[in-house]
């Protein structure tokens, strides 16, 4: 079975591997000097380099890894990475043979974070499937709409809310512990949500990672998953002044609440 591993980069990113027979492919490598010091340390060897976006928290660290180690890169299409072996515009299916026979990761189009967004989900990574999602679905959020709209974002979060519930997502940054924060002013009588702030309250203590989660508890309790919960709609009609019109628009008046909070 494949072995999932965060390498925590700069102060909140985490820099996905996925381990097996000897081999790594690495998803987002900000930075490569976790990476190559893993790849040292355990004497493993580098397969492969997934990318979920453009964004240098996300792809610093390419340059510096394809200069020692010469694997295949995928990558968003629109964005002409540098180093892009595999550009990829979603509804791609990529192979990693070095990681297993058969195995290989759904790719889906994600445009809102930015327009070339993509996430890769296996369904036979864990137990359970994994979606390495970027800076689209956060636990307990979503990221900002730096180039997308409001409806492309929503519907890229829609596309993720369908996969199996017991899915973990491995989002691209610690942001948790603010993201429940959030949550919480959108839904306050939420119980779920009260109960999901305070264990991880308890994991950021002992400094432990809340990422993955769980793509059930996303939809318990993330409010960028919930356009159909009269509390968030409700939420969305305090803050437009009016009852939002559709689940883009309740979406929007929750995200663009969320970037004054
Ligand atoms: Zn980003
Ligand atoms: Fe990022």
């Amino acid at each position: 079975m494949i072995e999932i591993t965060a390498l925590p980069a700069f102060t909140d990113n985490y820099i996905w591997l996925l381990r097996d027979h000897g081999c790594v492919a690495v998803v987002d490598p900000g930075d490569a000097a976790p990476v190559l010091a893993h790849l040292e340390a355990s004497g493993e060897r580098l397969a492969a380099i997934l990318l979920t976006h453009h964004h240098p928290d996300h792809i610093g660290g390419v340059a510096a890894l394809l200069a020692r180690h010469v694997v295949p890169v995928f990558a968003p299409a629109i964005n002409r990475i540098p180093g892009t072996t595999h550009p990829l515009r979603g509804g791609e299916h990529i192979a990693l043979p070095e990681l297993g026979p058969g195995l290989g990761l759904d790719v889906i189009a994600v445009p809102g974070h930015t327009l070339g967004h993509l996430a890769y989900y296996g369904s036979t990574l864990t137990d359970a499937g994994a979606v390495f999602c970027g800076d689209t679905l956060f636990a307990g959020g979503c990221g900002r709409l730096f180039e997308g709209t409001p409806a492309q974002m929503q519907a890229s979060l829609a596309r993720l809310a369908v996969l199996p519930a017991p899915t973990f997502v491995y989002c691209g940054h610690e942001y948790t512990e603010a993201n429940l924060r959030f949550a919480r002013a959108v839904e306050p009588d939420n119980a779920a949500l009260a109960a999901r702030s305070e264990e991880v309250a308890q994991r950021r203590k002992l400094a432990q990672p809340t990422v993955p989660s769980r793509l059930a508890e996303e939809l318990a309790t993330n409010p960028f998953l919930r356009w159909d919960a009269p509390a968030v709609q409700a939420a969305a009609a305090a803050q437009l002044g009016h009852a939002p019109l559709d689940a883009v628009a309740t979406f929007a008046a929750i995200r663009a609440w969320k970037d004054r909070f």
